[in-house]
């Protein structure tokens, strides 16, 4: 008996119109636990570096989360992976909503497709009877518009479907897959969904998920609803408001932009607009939301709101999602209103919320200062509003300019040239980052920006607070319950840390202490990708309900795997080493791990350097930042290793020089 997982995965060859429902090895599980964790096993055991993100033997991946399905509380997570077209390197994209169980329920843990599909063509997982459908009758239409004709079509309302737009049918590298009140935006796994000519994936499972040690398994999960209960009561004061309760955060149901607004860089991530937050905005946008907000909506199996339904006047409703609530404002330098209304088109045709804003800000930069020209905006209009809706309409079409903005502006800026790289000034290994700019260097946050493989730092953030706190008495409070600590170092290091002097960034935390923070946030970011958990009610936040102490004993009672913190801890950095052992085989190496040069005003060359060294050391890290043959091992990871030396990465000797492959370079 499998326990948490059904120990089936579902492969789909699109190019021969092949599906087969495989069953997956439970020493995986094990070692790699789910989700991300076995995707990137799959991954780095079946596409080689010289596989492009639009050759037929990329694979993309659809996982739910090993205890997705389960009674778990915000376990729902769908983990997409696939080779970006952006980065070139792996994508890790998730999403919320309902997908996961529901794939879980049909009887499968993932949806591996390679190939490519010859006609566009959606899938029909409905339990046993799984059917690769013509979609001929869905192309060019909108995301939320296809989910709701698939589901008419099948006449199975209940059914649960992740599609693409318009942009990921022309593939444009920000292309997300949208799913209900969700959606896995980052990295360009859209575009590789439209390149395998699948318009959207319909599940329906009406079966059981069997869990080890049920009654067990359900304390845990009572424990944990109250103890969301007790947080969303008890405010962590002295914070923003979206980090001072729970969820994902909860952008939707809060008001007070200030923070967002006064502290993110609108236009092109380059103007802070101070003071901006004034009574009458606030009243304005108090009111935008209001009207435009029909309700406010869950995820599967969480009591939080973290999305909301929106309806803007005449147009059709769709779901809002986390900050992209302010991204095209602030890159529109508009309004609320604004936002809230080109989000639904956005939506439709499924670009990523943070990239296409950014992308279009860039573009409109480039033509103020005379780089792109009136020939490059065929009757663009003049005002700014007008300007992003033509721009969006081209980027997803492909059409003229837009054909080269959908290549996201590290690409765009290249083939652009005449100085266009300058103003792509905002990007981490070739992906669009948020628009901020800071003035002191945070090492924390250096080395989250530098070595993050999942190369968006919203993701990256943890469990250690942002900054420290003005006062001792406060941070001496913030310590007295503070449990989730997986050492109780941690608190000295919080206690310790100041806004100024001698125990204030960028010298503290010290470099080690730094290193020990990134590995936590690290490792608990992580570990929910592999068990499908949101980061809302987990890694992101402060003071979660989950954490490196109750993760554990779920698992145990859950998938029924003998597991305790430190064989967590092992598991984590086993499939975390072999993320990057993907991207290091693709070439990305020390020189790419950089935040963008303009992040902070005040840098540290010397600590920087420093700050990187002793990171890739207490990885197992070279120099380089390729995991060590000795490292490689501990993990039980000896065939990266042969890999390595056979490719010349790594030498039989210690701290090999590198010798970068193929696909992780520059296209030409
Ligand atoms: S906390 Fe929010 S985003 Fe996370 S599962 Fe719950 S509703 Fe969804």
């Amino acid at each position: 008996m499998r326990y948490a997982e059904t120990g089936f995965n579902l492969e789909i060859d699109l190019s021969r119109g092949s599906i087969e429902r495989v069953e997956t090895d439970p020493r995986d599980t094990e070692l790699y636990l789910g989700g991300l964790g076995t995707n990137a096993k799959i991954l780095w055991d079946r596409v080689p570096p010289e596989v492009e993100p639009f050759s037929p033997d990329n694979l993309l991946i659809f996982s739910a989360g090993l205890l997705c399905g389960t009674p778990a509380t915000g376990c729902n997570r769908t983990i997409v992976s696939t080779i970006s077209p952006q980065t070139l390197l792996m994508a890790f994209s998730m999403m919320g909503g309902f997908w996961a169980p529901e794939l879980k329920y049909a009887g499968y843990d993932k949806v591996i497709l390679r190939g490519k599909s010859p006609d566009l063509v959606y899938l029909w997982i409905n339990n046993d009877k799984v059917e690769i459908r013509d979609a001929a009758h869905l192309q060019g239409k909108g995301a939320i518009e296809t989910a709701e004709l698939i589901r008419q079509e099948l006449n199975e309302p209940k059914a649960q479907v992740a599609a693409i737009g318009l942009a990921g049918e022309n593939r444009v590298y920000y292309a997300s897959i949208e799913q209900g009140r969700s959606s896995a935006s980052r990295g360009g796994i859209g575009a590789v969904m439209g390149d395998k000519g699948v318009k959207a994936i319909a599940v329906r499972g009406t079966k059981d998920i069997h869990v080890a040690r049920p009654a067990e398994y359900i304390e845990l999960c009572n424990e944990v609803l109250e103890y969301i209960k007790f947080r969303q009561e008890n405010p962590i004061p002295g914070v923003i408001p979206i980090l001072s309760v729970l969820g994902s955060p909860q952008e939707m149901a809060i008001h007070d932009e200030q923070w967002h607004t006064e502290n993110f860089m609108w236009g092109n991530a380059r103007t802070r607009r101070k003071g901006f937050w004034t009574e009458e905005v606030e009243e304005e946008w108090t009111e935008t939301l209001e009207n435009a907000r029909t309700r406010l909506i869950s995820c599967y199996n969480c009591p939080l709101k973290c999305g909301a339904t929106i309806s803007m006047p005449g147009l059709p409703t769709y779901m809002m999602k986390c900050f992209s609530k302010l991204t095209y404002t602030m890159a529109a330098m508009s309004n609320l209103d604004f936002g809230l209304t080109i989000a639904q088109r956005a939506t439709e045709y499924g670009v990523d919320g943070y990239s296409a804003p950014q992308v279009m800000a860039f573009a409109l930069e480039l033509y103020e200062n005379g780089i792109l020209t009136d020939d490059d905006f065929p009757g663009m209009p003049p005002d700014n509003e007008g300007r992003f809706f033509w721009l969006l309409d081209r980027i997803a079409r492909r059409e003229g300019i837009g054909d080269v903005l959908a290549n996201g502006t590290y690409w765009a800026a290249k083939e652009i040239g005449n100085g266009a790289e300058a103003y792509a000034h905002n990007t981490i290994k070739k992906h669009e980052q948020l628009p901020l700019k800071l003035s002191m260097l945070n090492p924390v946050y250096f080395l989250m920006y530098c070595t993050g493989e999942k190369i968006n730092i919203t993701q990256i953030q943890g469990q250690f607070p942002q900054a420290p706190f003005p006062e001792r008495e406060h941070r001496e409070e913030f310590v007295k319950d503070w449990f989730q600590v997986p050492d109780e170092k941690f608190k000295q290091y919080f206690l310790d840390w100041e806004p100024r002097g001698e125990f204030s960034n960028p010298y503290y935390p010290t470099v080690e202490m730094c290193c020990d923070i990134v590995d936590w946030h690290e490792r608990m970011h992580y570990i929910d990708d592999a068990l499908g958990m949101c980061t809302g009610l987990s890694s992101f936040h402060l003071k979660p309900p989950y954490h490196i102490h109750n993760f554990p004993k779920f698992i145990s009672a859950g998938a029924g795997i003998d597991m305790d913190e430190a064989k967590l801890t092992q598991a984590a950095k086993r499939y975390r080493t072999l993320v990057r052992a993907i991207n290091i085989r693709r070439g990305m190496r020390r020189k790419d791990e950089k935040p963008p040069e303009n992040h902070w005003k005040k840098r540290f060359p010397e600590l920087e350097k420093e700050l990187l060294d002793t990171y890739y050391k207490f990885k197992g890290w070279n120099n380089e930042g390729i995991p060590t043959k000795e490292c490689l091992h501990e993990l039980g990871l000896d065939y990266v290793s042969k890999d390595f030396i056979q490719r010349g990465i790594l030498t039989d000797g210690e701290d090999a020089p590198s010798k970068e492959t193929s696909a992780g370079k520059e296209r030409e």
